[in-house]
């Protein structure tokens, strides 16, 4: 049982700078469910205060500063397969998601974000 939703709690999503970890409601609703179709998710980043975000490198706006993103993957899923089971999740409109694209250098990691997306009618899938 999580604090935050079935099987996620507040604790997989904190900074390991500073242990804050703000999360957006949405962004959680949306990786309970690809639980329940996937299996268990193992979040590898998902809240970044600033002074960790520049730590590793992280892009200036940054979604995970806004607790609106998480790095996630799948054990015995690989990257491509998770990517296609979020896209397929969205399109159902059974999650939402904003962004979500593969983690260049992982086989099996995936960055989601519940970000609006510039354009409400496409979605801004990047690489695939
Ligand atoms: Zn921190």
């Amino acid at each position: 049982m999580g604090d935050l939703s079935r099987n996620f709690s507040r604790s997989e999503f904190a900074c390991p700078h500073c242990g804050k970890a703000e999360i957006d409601s949405l962004l959680v609703a949306a990786l309970q469910r690809i639980r329940d179709r996937a299996g268990p998710v193992v979040v590898t980043s998902g809240y970044r205060c600033p002074v960790h975000n520049e730590a590793v490198g992280g892009v200036k706006n940054s979604q995970h500063l806004y607790g609106q993103a998480a790095d996630i993957y799948v054990p015995g899923m690989s990257q491509v397969a998770l990517l296609a089971l979020v896209r397929e999740m969205v399109v159902k409109e059974e999650i939402y998601v904003g962004y979500a694209y593969p983690i260049s250098g992982s086989a099996r990691a995936v960055h989601v974000d519940v970000r609006i997306p510039e354009s409400q009618t496409v979605r801004g899938w990047k690489n695939g």
